[in-house]
């Protein structure tokens, strides 16, 4: 592994790609800039950056586009920075294979968290582990076994799916749509009201406090994400 992380930082806003770019190198952090998407690729191609930060509008054409690009070549965390009122874009561009969002104005931060969170997934990947420790929670995927604190929790076989879902993809935005289509099924996308009845008895189950959840945190507009006591994967 190399020891400084490459993160390519694709935004045509110079303010912003300066100020991104001098707080990732404060971190230990090596950086390239992009400004559109013609010389992102060839970035991509010299450089082969371990993560991208991506703006979604940019001069020569559309993010989302470069994202599918990406995906076909290489399994890199990808980080959308978005203006808030492409809350639309935010979630094609979820769809279309990026990890995680953040919207514009953001604090760094709040972006260097993501960065880290990011990689952090991505080093994780482990999926020949049957047994996941998530904070409180064991999730034994071949026993179909959720145990709380030791406590085995009776779960149904939907609530049981749902939580593997979202431990497989914890620390990740999941929109609504992808989250119903993985658990439900194709045709299911659009039930939302099935998903936040899943979402109210799981967490009855699985939080200490339902009124302040620390496993499943709502994304307003988007979807939720899924977060364990990172300590556990370190
Ligand atoms: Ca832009």
């Amino acid at each position: 592994m190399k020891t400084q992380e490459l993160i390519l930082i694709i935004e045509d806003d110079q303010a912003i790609s300066k100020m991104v770019s001098l707080s990732l190198h404060q971190h230990g952090y090596k950086t390239l800039v992009a400004a559109d998407i013609k010389s992102a690729l060839r970035l991509i191609q010299t450089n082969s950056p371990d993560l991208i930060i991506l703006d979604l509008g940019l001069p020569d054409g559309d993010g989302k586009g470069l994202i599918k690009t990406i995906r076909l070549e290489l399994a890199i965390p990808i980080i959308v920075v978005s203006a808030r009122h492409e809350e639309k874009e935010v979630i094609a561009s979820l769809d279309s294979g990026a990890d995680d969002y953040v919207l514009k104005p953001f604090s760094i931060d709040e972006l260097l968290a993501r960065v880290r969170s990011a990689q952090r997934r991505f080093l994780g990947l482990q999926p020949n582990v049957n047994v996941i420790l998530c904070h409180e929670l064991t999730l034994d995927i071949e026993h179909h076994l959720v145990l709380r604190k030791g406590e085995s929790l009776k779960l149904t076989p939907t609530e049981f799916n749902l939580l593997k879902y979202f431990i497989l993809h914890r620390n990740q935005v999941l929109p609504y749509p992808r989250i119903l289509k993985e658990v439900w099924g194709v045709g299911y996308q659009s039930e939302m009201q099935y998903l936040r009845t899943y979402i109210n008895t799981l967490r009855k189950k699985i939080e200490p406090d339902v009124a302040r959840p620390i496993y499943i945190h709502t994304e307003m507009g988007i979807g939720y994400r899924f977060t364990c006591d990172t300590s556990n994967f370190d």
